[in-house]
């Protein structure tokens, strides 16, 4: 994990422009459009260097709440394979490019993929509830950026701040749902249908054809023994859906995958 950017005041900004500098270096990377006049004739965006793909939920914010929380928050770059650790709740993420999957481990070690979070969600949020997450912990599927916050702000925004509550309950809501969807689709789908719901919800989240994946960790996240991930991405390599080789699968014909697809996957694309 590597900090790109934080948005902490610096001495050497003008206490009149720093917010403005801090917003339109943030703005200079999202994909959409809200209107900062205010701040953009204030200082010029200076360049930026990630991935420009913001957060939803952050996107959802009004502008001025956006400024005023940017300075608590780090941009930070996470790698392929990457654990987050699960005893470290004291942050909570918000995947910009990053892909990430929110697995439950059994005792023995194995573990089962209960949602995968990208730009549309948030990680670790279940601090609001003081909940103790000891079974669960996140690993990197996707390489790209999140923003992070410390999970003690955030609880103290969630306290007050209505915006902010609607926004986060809503995303859990939905988060529910999704982990509620797998559980149905791993008891009554079959694989090969479960594997490409789960590639089609890691393209649309990562937004690129191709990944770094082992099939090994394919199996960790699908919750399956790696001899039936080989057979099953054999099958749709031969039928010309994806291609893979040395940790890299990539996809290539989605509207096949979508056509194997168990109906899971368009449940949780409409939440
Ligand atoms: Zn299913």
């Amino acid at each position: 994990m590597e900090i790109i950017m934080n948005y902490k005041l610096t001495e050497t900004m003008d206490p009149k422009f720093s917010h403005a500098t801090k917003f339109n270096r943030y703005q200079a990377g999202r994909d959409h459009q809200k209107s900062f006049e205010n701040f953009s004739s204030a200082a010029p965006a200076p360049a930026r260097t990630r991935t420009p793909m913001m957060n939803t939920i952050l996107a959802a914010l009004p502008d001025y709440e956006l400024v005023r929380l940017l300075p608590k928050m780090d941009s930070i770059a996470l790698a392929a394979g990457e654990e987050i650790s699960s005893s470290d709740d004291s942050y909570v993420y918000f995947p910009e490019s990053a892909v990430i999957s929110h697995l439950y481990m059994l005792a023995d070690g194995n573990t089962v993929e209960v949602a995968m979070i990208g730009s549309e969600g948030v990680i670790g949020a279940c601090s609001i509830f003081d909940s103790s997450q000891s079974a669960h912990y996140i690993r990197v599927i996707a390489e790209g950026t999140a923003m992070r916050i410390k999970a003690t702000i955030l609880n103290n925004e969630f306290a007050y701040n209505r915006q902010i509550q609607s926004l986060l309950l809503n995303y859990l809501s939905a988060h529910l749902t999704q982990i509620s969807q797998k559980s149905v689709c791993k008891s009554f789908h079959v694989i090969e249908s479960r594997f490409c719901t789960w590639l089609l919800m890691l393209h649309d989240r990562a937004k690129r054809n191709r990944f770094s994946i082992t099939q090994e960790q394919m199996s960790l996240f699908v919750g399956v023994y790696r001899p039936t991930i080989t057979l099953v991405a054999k099958s749709l390599k031969d039928r010309g859906l994806i291609d893979y080789k040395r940790g890299k699968v990539s996809i290539i014909n989605r509207q096949g995958l979508e056509d194997t697809a168990c109906e899971c996957y368009l449940s949780v694309n409409n939440m």
